[in-house]
């Protein structure tokens, strides 16, 4: 007998279904003080992947990132001004669970909806900003999500500026059901104007940005850009194996993928993101000088 057969022998065996790992449960190291990759495993500091805009020391990897740190990590310091920050969802549909998963998820993330929307400042250039967050409702769209962001595209519209939107998005809500696909017809509708009217679109894609989002405004930027590593996709890998009894590619729906394949313009790290729209910025300035 082997000496860990001692130890294993009366042990109840392993429940054999699969379980769905939550976040916390994915990482075997105490949230707090330091946090695991889950790319390459290595751990580090919290505070220092937090000062390298929660992108990995060692290998790059983009951790997700709430509404709150986007505006810390892009926009200039003290200038966000949020608006429509008090619109909350109704259930037209009357939808079981529906207002109380809502109200859960308020308290849990600290927002009203799955977007946060605003004006603010790029290294001194002014925009309007919408910004999906996923640990509301999984950046879910809902009919005021699709609001939100309307209004934002139409305030940019009134105040000449650009707009900048990073979504993330698990696709349309299933409790609001057909009102929640008409927001991608809305907000798309708005897009066509502003851009009618001369106004810049800057779509930033980040992990994930999935169904009607990927397929409506995330889309619809003059620039569409991504970070490394998202997962940007309308239906999933398996759905589309199945219709078409194909194997897809391992990376298929990646950002680099798409990258390739000409869907997206280019991928932006974290670290050189304001950077690179500080630039992009500039050249759409009345007399703007191109410097990439
Ligand atoms: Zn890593």
């Amino acid at each position: 007998m082997a000496l860990k057969d001692l130890f294993t022998k009366n042990q109840p065996k392993k429940k054999k279904y699969a379980t769905i790992p939550t976040e916390t449960a994915k990482s075997d190291v105490p949230e707090g003080i330091m946090t695991k990759c889950p790319s390459c495993k290595k751990i580090m500091y919290t505070k220092e992947l937090l000062k390298n805009t929660k992108v990995c020391l060692h290998c790059g990897f983009h951790f997700q990132m709430n509404a709150k740190e986007r505006i810390d990590s892009f926009i200039d310091e003290g200038s966000f001004v949020e608006i429509n920050e008090n619109m909350v969802s109704e259930n037209p549909l009357n939808f079981p669970d529906y207002l109380e998963k809502l109200e859960k998820d308020r308290q849990k993330s600290k927002l009203n909806e799955a977007v946060v929307t605003g004006m603010g400042k790029v290294n001194g250039q002014k925009i309007v900003l919408a910004i999906m967050d996923a640990s509301f409702r999984m950046g879910s769209m809902g009919s005021v999500v699709g609001e939100k962001i309307t209004l934002a595209i139409e305030k940019a519209d009134e105040l000449s500026l650009p707009f900048i939107i990073f979504t993330a998005s698990g696709g349309a809500r299933m409790q609001e059901g057909a009102l929640s696909l008409m927001q991608m017809a809305k907000t798309s509708v708005a897009l066509k104007r502003f851009s009618n009217n001369g106004g810049l679109i800057i779509s930033i894609m980040t992990h994930p940005t999935t169904g009607g989002v990927s397929a409506s405004f995330a889309s619809l930027g003059d620039y569409n850009f991504a970070e490394p590593g998202a997962l940007i996709a309308f239906a999933g890998r398996r759905v589309i194996e199945q219709s078409i009894r194909e194997e897809l590619p391992e990376d298929f729906q990646t950002a680099e993928f798409l990258l390739k394949h000409g869907q997206l313009d280019a991928i932006i790290s974290r670290i050189d993101l304001v950077e690179k729209i500080t630039n992009i910025l500039e050249i759409h300035q009345p007399g703007g000088e191109i410097e990439w």
